[in-house]
């Protein structure tokens, strides 16, 4: 069976899920398919008394179900049944992620899908294998730490990784017990729909997920500012991230976690195997195009080896297939929109017009749609624009070291601390330099996650706040009580 459709065959939700249904809304942002550049579809944008209403709906369906007070493994077990019918239904899912967005239908069937489902059930598993802490205190006392759910969790999304923005949401925050209003990126917002859509199906309690669909300002802000929402979790900009603690601190306080943007260093020594490293290196410029906030999108080399890292990377971007997201076949998809390319474009022109030298890409593919090609920069310094900003784009910047120390101060960026790349065969100095990267997730020797839901991911610096996946993550969606009792 091939997976490649045709996207103006299939029928698409307008309006925000409710409870256990669609609420139809009048579409009011035109979007265009990355693929093709054709305007198809245009998001509804939720009032703060949609929000209203979604939070309402939250807060009873916490009450009806008792969702938070359930023996935990009856949470567990609903969200196993939601994980098997979200393989099941994994087709249709895949293929209303892969119109509108960045994901080709092939990988989202090899990956995306499957990653969503794993980490749904290991969340799931969590319910019933985190308790209360006793403490120790004097003989004539207990005292204990007990955990409690939220209530109604505020959760906002990006666009680059829709479906598996979503299960790192809802995931944990269900598990804790809690309830939740997410706010999906307007430009990519049907799987997530459709997630909700199947946990009502597979018999999770109506109203426990609540999708809104809209923008920042009107919708998302009306969500992060809602007094019924006890706890915002977000994924995005570092921009928006800024944007949404000060509503807060505006609306008044509630705890937060901020998933935010990257600019992350790949470090290269020379006793590193050079083949391997530019295999994960071209990986993580080619993969999503290079939109993902963990892209490693600074190269660090050391001098004598660059030549020959820098033109073995250059030889794997031959083999990259662009095309349309719906075909099978892609593994290079668009950029997201023209907007976003049109601002790649002028910052890789501001950098090579301040004297670096593009020795790969630098301009759009000649086809429909929103191409660019894989984009190598060298002859960048430390304040050229394209070094500095975050492109969320397939372009790689090259700078070269002589020693340990030249690596640690290039890779040190003075906003960002999402994550970084070592390569290297020297076990102690891995070490060494793993300790004083600023970053929240160091790869040694490969680059990028792996199914192990259990480490968390999250930022230094302005990259974030808090953990996403991980223990640290269901904890985030619960907080503590502190009880002393006097025997
Ligand atoms: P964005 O910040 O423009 O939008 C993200 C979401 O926030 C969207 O749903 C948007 O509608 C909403 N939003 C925007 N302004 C808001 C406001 N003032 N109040 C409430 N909601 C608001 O980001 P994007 O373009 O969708 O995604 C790309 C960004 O996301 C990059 O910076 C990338 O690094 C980051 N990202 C980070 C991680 C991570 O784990 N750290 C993962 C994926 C993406």
């Amino acid at each position: 069976m091939t997976l490649s459709f045709d996207p103006d065959s299939l029928s698409l939700p307008n309006g925000h899920f409710i409870g256990s249904r669609l609420i139809e809304a009048r579409g009011e942002l035109p979007t265009h398919r990355p693929s093709d550049a054709k305007a198809y579809w245009d998001c509804p944008v939720a009032s703060a008394d949609i929000v209203d209403q979604a939070v309402d709906t939250a807060q009873k369906a916490l009450k009806e179900s008792g969702w938070a007070s359930l023996r935990p493994r009856e949470r567990t077990k609903a969200m196993q049944r939601w994980a098997d019918l979200i393989e099941q239904e994994a087709v249709p899912l895949a293929k209303m992620e892969a119109v509108g967005s960045t994901r080709p239908v092939g990988h989202l069937i090899a990956g995306d899908i499957a990653v969503t489902a794993e980490q749904i059930r290991f969340f799931a598993e969590f319910a019933d294998k985190e308790g209360s802490d006793l403490v120790p205190t004097a003989d004539d006392s207990l005292g204990m730490i007990m955990t409690e759910a939220y209530g109604v969790v505020g959760a906002i999304t990006p666009w680059n990784f829709p479906l598996s923005m979503a299960g790192w949401k809802l995931a944990p925050a269900l598990a804790a017990g809690n309830a939740v209003v997410l706010k999906p990126s307007e430009i990519t917002p049907f799987s997530t729909l459709y997630l909700a859509e199947l946990a009502v199906r597979a018999g999770l309690p109506a109203g426990l997920i609540n999708i809104v669909l809209g923008d920042g300002p009107t919708t998302g802000s009306a969500i992060t500012g809602h007094p019924g929402i006890a706890k915002v979790s977000f994924t995005g900009s570092t921009a928006a991230g800024a944007a949404i603690m000060t509503n807060i601190a505006r609306t008044g306080v509630k705890p937060m976690t901020l998933e935010l943007g990257g600019k992350s260093p790949q470090l290269v020594f020379a006793d590193a195997d050079l083949d391997m490293a530019a295999g994960a290196i071209a990986t993580s410029l080619l993969g999503n195009a290079g939109q993902a906030c963990v892209a490693g999108s600074r190269l660090i080399v050391e001098a004598k080896v660059a030549d020959v890292l820098v033109d073995a990377i250059i030889a794997r971007l031959a083999a990259i297939r662009p095309g349309p997201t719906w075909n099978e076949a892609t593994d290079y998809p668009p950029i997201i929109s023209e907007r976003q390319i049109g601002r790649m474009d002028s910052i890789v022109r501001a950098t090579v017009d301040g004297g670096a030298e593009c020795l790969a890409g630098g301009k759009r593919l000649d086809c429909e749609g929103y191409f660019y090609a894989p984009t190598l920069i060298s002859g960048v310094t430390a304040t050229s624009p394209a070094v500095l900003e975050e492109i969320f784009g397939p372009v790689l910047t090259i700078q070269t070291f002589e020693d340990e120390e030249e690596a640690l101060t290039l890779a040190d960026h003075p906003t960002y601390g999402l994550a970084a790349g070592l390569f290297t065969r020297d076990l102690s100095r891995a070490i060494r330099l793993t300790r004083r990267l600023q970053a929240g997730t160091v790869w040694v020797n490969r680059y990028g996650r792996s199914r192990d839901h259990i480490l968390p991911t999250g930022g230094y610096k302005q990259s974030g706040i808090g953990k996403d996946l991980g223990r640290e993550a269901y904890l985030a969606n619960r907080k503590s009580k502190s009880v002393l009792i006097s025997l």
